[in-house]
C-alpha cells in the first residue's frame, strides 16, 4: 500500500570472519530499531549466528520493536570452486591456498543474491531501498545499480583506519622509508601524527597476500564507486576522523556505533548461555571490582605456540585475576596444554581459581561490562576496541594484523585509553601467509614475559597514570551511549541510512 511501506535495508555481511558478521547484524537490529524493513543475506552456515543475535537484540530506545528482520540463507557454492562442505567463513578454509577459491565462490554467492532480489515483490517487505555490504562483496554494486537503490559498504574497520589507508593510497607515506621497519608519519589527522612501519600496514600495503593483487584492486574500485561508508564508531571518539574521510573520498560516512549496544549485556539470559558463558560469568562474579585482567585475541587471534607460552607464563605469575580467551591451543606443548586444562571441571575449583581459561567462545560484550573488569588485553581488532570503549574498560594492546596497528596507535596515543605491549611485527593469518601450501614454520616468541608483565602493571596501575587512562575511559563510555540516544550523532546518521530524503 503505497505511502505505509517501510524503507526495506538489505545488509550483505561479508563472511571473511564471525567478526564481519556480529557488527553487520547489529546494525540491522539498529536499523529495524529506526523503523526500517532489514533483510540480512548470509549463508546456511552463518545463518544461526544472526538468527541468535537478532533474537537477543535489546536496543537502546524501544520506539520500533520487536524488530522487522529476515535472515534469509542463500547456499554458498563453495563446491563450484573446489571447496569442502562447510568453507562459509575464511577461518572455516584448510590453507592460504583455499582462499582464491573462496573469492571465486563467493561472486557465486551474488549472482544468487542478485537474483533474490531482482524478484523483489517476492521478498516479504518488498524491493529494497537500500544496500549495505560487506568490504569483499563487490559484486553488490551491480546488483544495487540494477535495483536503483544507494550502496553503502561496510569494512569493519574504525574511520581513522580508514582515513589512514585512504591517505597511503593518495601520498604514498610507506614509500618513503627504505626499510620495512623503519617508523614513518601518516599525517591523516591535523593534530596527530601516526607512526607505524611498513611491516605493520594492512594487506592492502603488503606485497604478498593470499587475496591477490587483483582481488585488492577490485575492492579498490568498489570503495570508490559506492555511495557512502557505514562505520562502526560515533564522530566524537575518533577526532573527527568520520569527516575527515568524507572530506578526503567524497562520499557520505555514516557513523552508527558502537552497534554493540544494540544489545544489553544484562539481558544474557542464563537459560541460553553456553557452558563457557555462564562459567565466565560465575568466575567473574566472585571477584573484586576492578580487579580482573580481560585477555583475548579475537574470532580468529592465534599465536604461534612459542608466543602462547610466554603469554601464559606471564599471566600465571601477573598478581590479578584472569581470564584468558585461547584460540587454536591444540599444537601447544603437552604441559601448558595441562595447564590450560586445569580448573574446567569442577564448579567450585573454577569460581576460586585465579586463571579462567576459556578454549571457545566468550561472551566478549557481558565479560567487558562486568564491575570486575579493570583491563583488556587485546589484539586491538576494531569490534573489540569498540566493545571495550563502550564498556569503559582501559586496554594493553597487542596488535596482530590487518589494521590493528593503526587501532594500536588510536587507542595509545590519540584516545590515551591503552599501554603499548611494543609488539613490532605482525602475527600470520590466513591472508597475509605466504606459505600458500599451508605448511607452518616455527615462529619464535616476539614477547617475552617481563615484557608482558610490564604491560600488565600499567594497564592496572592503581597511580596517577592509571587512574587518568581509566577517566578517559568512563569519559568515551558516557559519549558512546550519548551517541545512540535520541538526537545523539549515530542516532541521527541511522536515521539518515532508513530516511534519507526526509
Ligand atoms: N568475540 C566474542 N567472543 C570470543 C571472541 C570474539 O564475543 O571468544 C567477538 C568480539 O566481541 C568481537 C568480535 O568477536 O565482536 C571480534 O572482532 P574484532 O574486530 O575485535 O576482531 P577479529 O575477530 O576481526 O580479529
Amino acid at each position: 500500500m503505497a505511502g505505509t511501506t517501510k524503507p526495506h535495508l538489505v545488509l550483505i555481511p561479508w563472511q571473511g570472519g564471525i567478526s564481519h558478521i556480529i557488527p553487520m547484524t547489529d546494525i540491522g537490529i539498529l536499523l529495524a530499531s529506526h523503523g526500517a524493513a532489514v533483510t540480512i543475506f548470509t549463508t546456511p552456515a552463518n545463518a544461526p549466528v544472526v538468527q541468535s543475535r537478532v533474537d537477543r537484540a535489546t536496543p537502546p530506545h524501544g520506539s520500533a520493536w520487536p524488530p522487522a528482520i529476515t535472515v534469509t540463507a542463500i547456499p554458498f557454492p563453495g563446491a563450484e570452486a573446489g571447496l569442502p562442505d562447510g568453507s562459509e567463513r575464511l577461518d572455516l578454509l584448510r590453507s592460504p591456498a583455499d582462499v582464491p577459491r573462496f573469492f571465486a565462490a563467493n561472486k557465486m554467492f551474488g549472482e544468487a543474491v542478485t537474483q533474490h532480489c531482482r524478484g523483489g515483490s517476492s521478498l516479504p517487505p518488498g524491493r529494497p531501498t537500500c544496500v549495505v555490504a560487506g568490504m569483499c562483496h563487490t559484486w553488490a554494486l551491480t546488483m544495487a545499480r540494477e535495483l536503483g537503490v544507494p550502496c553503502y559498504i561496510f569494512h569493519g574497520f574504525g574511520a581513522f583506519a580508514l582515513l589512514c589507508i585512504e591517505h597511503l593510497f593518495k601520498h604514498r607515506s610507506h614509500e618513503v622509508v627504505a626499510s620495512p621497519d623503519e617508523p614513518f608519519g601518516i599525517p591523516a589527522l591535523p593534530a596527530f601524527e601516526c607512526r607505524v612501519t611498513r611491516r605493520q600496514l594492512p594487506p592492502h600495503f603488503s606485497p604478498s597476500t593470499s587475496m591477490g593483487g587483483g582481488q585488492m584492486q577490485e575492492m579498490r574500485e568498489f570503495e570508490a564507486a559506492v555511495d557512502g561508508v557505514v562505520v562502526n564508531t560515533f564522530e566524537e571518539l575518533e577526532h573527527g576522523s568520520a569527516a575527515l574521510l568524507a572530506a578526503a573520498t567524497g562520499k557520505k560516512v555514516l557513523a552508527v556505533g558502537p552497534v554493540s549496544l544494540s544489545h544489553s549485556p544484562a539481558s544474557l539470559d542464563p537459560r541460553t548461555m553456553s557452558d563457557d558463558a555462564r562459567r565466565c560469568m560465575a568466575w567473574l562474579d566472585a571477584k573484586a571490582s576492578r580487579s580482573v585482567v580481560y585477555v583475548s585475541f579475537g574470532s580468529a587471534g592465534i599465536m604461534p605456540p612459542a608466543q602462547l607460552v610466554q603469554l601464559g607464563m606471564a599471566l600465571v605469575s601477573c598478581p590479578w585475576p584472569v581470564l584468558w580467551v585461547v584460540k587454536g591451543a591444540d599444537s601447544l606443548p603437552d604441559d601448558v596444554n595441562k595447564w590450560l586444562c586445569e580448573n574446567t571441571d569442577d564448579a567450585d575449583a573454577v569460581a576460586s581459581s585465579k586463571c579462567l581459561v576459556v578454549r571457545g567462545w566468550a561472551p566478549q560484550v557481558a565479560i567487558l561490562d562486568h564491575p570486575a573488569v579493570g583491563g583488556f588485553l587485546t589484539h586491538c581488532g576494531w569490534g573489540s576496541t569498540l566493545e571495550a570503549v563502550a564498556a569503559g574498560v582501559p586496554m594493553a594492546t597487542w596488535p596482530l594484523f590487518a589494521e590493528q596497528f593503526l587501532n594500536e596507535r588510536l587507542i595509545v596515543d590519540a584516545l590515551g585509553v591503552g599501554v603499548s605491549v611494543g609488539v613490532t611485527k605482525p602475527t600470520e593469518n590466513i591472508l597475509t601467509a605466504s606459505k600458500t601450501d599451508g605448511s607452518k614454520a616455527e615462529v619464535e616468541a616476539e614477547v617475552g614475559k617481563e615484557q608482558v608483565m610490564e604491560a600488565l602493571e600499567r594497564l592496572m596501575d592503581q597511580g596517577a597514570e592509571g587512574e587518568e587512562r581509566r577517566r578517559k575511559a568512563q569519559e568515551l563510555k558516557l559519549k558512546a551511549k550519548e551517541a545512540l540516544e535520541e538526537r545523539g550523532s549515530s542516532y541521527v546518521n541511522l536515521e539518515n541510512l532508513v530516511h534519507p530524503f526526509v
